[in-house]
């Protein structure tokens, strides 16, 4: 087996870098170490942490610049995106830093002496990240294990280890202790699984396709060991007759073309009401046909290339059999590059409609009233976000409840803000990542009876 990793722009197709990639032996001993660091790390005092964890943001802050340009020639995402998820990585550590003096256990009335409840922490943290935002879903998972006294080994997905990897320099530059914070790069198959079997990983966090996530529950099941998962989506973006019109169609491209589609967030369903369904394709035509497909390091660019060759032609295979109604434009020449496509789904139960595509490809379908866009919003095994344009308070609100999804927003296209709960329902996770939630999974709660009798 080859143990050495070719890291490719995708933007030009040109080597990054070649790196080892860890065996289950260096997985191993990278979790003892880890575990060893564990019994001093979670001594230091909620204070010192905290300030450490502030640190550790401020010198995130001082590199957001470069952090950013390494995920462009890695990830090929463009600059505005990168410098975006940098700043993410900074604030989310910021954000959980004042967790660790937060971290309150309860005072619970009994007869016959005091009750208090602890959140300790849980161990070693395992976190797995994938290939499409590779700096904020890290960060996502670190922080707040660490903040709640845990250690962590990381292993971001193989074609996109190295903004994990200096944020790792940045972690030790800061003062965070030796072992406390380690990034492994290796094989999903090798170093992540050793995650799920290793006995001294207390905890896996993984954020991916949904496929992995359940052989990683199914595994931990063994060990009954704690796990987050972050895994696909099918999210619907649904527009009513009575929504902002012009508003709904010009932030509907970046809804889902953002990152070049290759967003577990994306909306690759446009549901539009019959009533304003000609008119909404007239607008969406011309907002699809002005989106940048841009070199990612020029700042006009709002769309980069796909992250892989094999990513193009899996992407390629979902269009190939639907009816393509437009398309945006994208660079000829080396690169992963494919334009923003907007199809017609041949049934519903179209792959195109049905399945995580993964690309810059979205398909939309009329429907009648409130009753069909839900009905048709919640046809799905996923349920991560989703979008919903009307003017009609009380409509949002019920198509909101209605939706079985994690994060939804009225009006807008945001999922993720780091102090509000993210992740997912049905087969699109399992917990809440960011937000004030985020700490419940990283802990373990300890009762603990005090007789006050004589
Ligand atoms: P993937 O499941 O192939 O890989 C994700 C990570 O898991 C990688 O680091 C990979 O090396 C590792 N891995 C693979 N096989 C493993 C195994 N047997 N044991 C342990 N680890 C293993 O996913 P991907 O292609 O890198 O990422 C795309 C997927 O991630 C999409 O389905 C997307 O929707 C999902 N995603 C979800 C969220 C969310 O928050 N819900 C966010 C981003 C991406």
């Amino acid at each position: 087996m080859s143990t050495e990793l070719r890291v490719i722009n995708p933007s030009n197709e040109e080597l990054v870098t070649n790196l080892h990639l860890l065996d289950e032996h260096e997985t191993d001993l990278a979790i003892e170490r880890s575990k060893k660091a564990g019994v001093s790390w979670r001594a230091v005092s909620p204070a010192d942490r905290a300030r450490l964890l502030r640190r550790f943001a401020e010198v995130v802050d001082s590199h957001v610049e470069e952090l950013a340009k390494i995920e462009v020639t890695n990830s090929g995402h463009t600059i505005s995106n990168a410098l975006w998820e940098a700043g993410n990585v900074r604030d989310v550590i910021a954000y959980y830093s004042a967790s660790p003096e937060r971290l309150f256990g309860r005072q619970i009335p009994v007869a016959g002496g005091l009750d208090v409840t602890f959140r300790e922490p849980i161990g070693v943290v395992g976190v797995i990240v994938p290939w499409n935002f590779p700096m904020p879903i890290a960060s996502w998972g670190f922080a707040p294990a660490l903040a709640a006294g845990n250690t962590v080994v990381l292993k971001p997905a193989e074609l996109t280890p190295m903004t994990a990897m200096r944020i790792g320099e940045l972690a030790l530059e800061a003062g965070i202790p030796q072992d406390v914070f380690q990034v492994l790069v290796g094989k999903g198959s090798v170093v992540g699984w050793r995650f799920v079997t290793n006995e001294s990983v207390k905890k896996v966090c993984f954020t991916g396709s949904t496929e992995v996530g359940k052989a990683i529950m199914a595994g931990a099941a063994e060990q009954v060991k704690r796990v987050t998962l972050e895994l696909g989506g099918k999210s619907a973006n649904i527009i009513f007759a009575d929504s902002d019109l012009d508003k709904a169609a010009a932030s509907a491209p970046m809804s889902v073309f953002d990152n070049a589609g290759q967003d577990c967030c994306a909306r690759t369903r446009i549901l539009v009401q019959q009533s304003v369904y000609d008119s909404f394709m007239d607008k969406f035509e011309r907002a699809v046909k002005a989106v940048r497909v841009l070199e990612p390091m020029d700042e006009n660019s709002q769309m980069g290339p796909l992250i892989s060759s094999q990513q193009r032609e899996v992407v390629a295979s979902y269009v190939d059999e639907s009816e393509v109604l437009f398309r945006g434009s994208a660079p000829d020449g080396p690169g992963f590059w494919f334009p923003p496509t907007v199809v017609r789904p041949k049934s519903p139960k179209s792959p195109v409609f049905c399945e995580e595509v993964f690309g810059p490809v979205v398909a939309v379908v009329p429907f009648r009233d409130e009753e069909e866009a839900i009905r048709i919003a919640n046809d799905t095994p996923y349920g991560l976000s989703g979008s919903i344009w009307t003017r009609d308070v009380g409509k949002a609100i019920r198509v909101a409840r209605g939706v079985e999804t994690g994060a939804l927003s009225v009006n807008s296209h945001s999922s993720v803000r780091y102090s509000t709960p993210f992740g997912g329902f049905k087969q699109s996770g399992l917990g809440r990542e960011l937000g004030p939630d985020a700490l419940d999974s990283f802990t373990e709660v300890k009762n603990v009876f005090i007789s006050t009798e004589d």
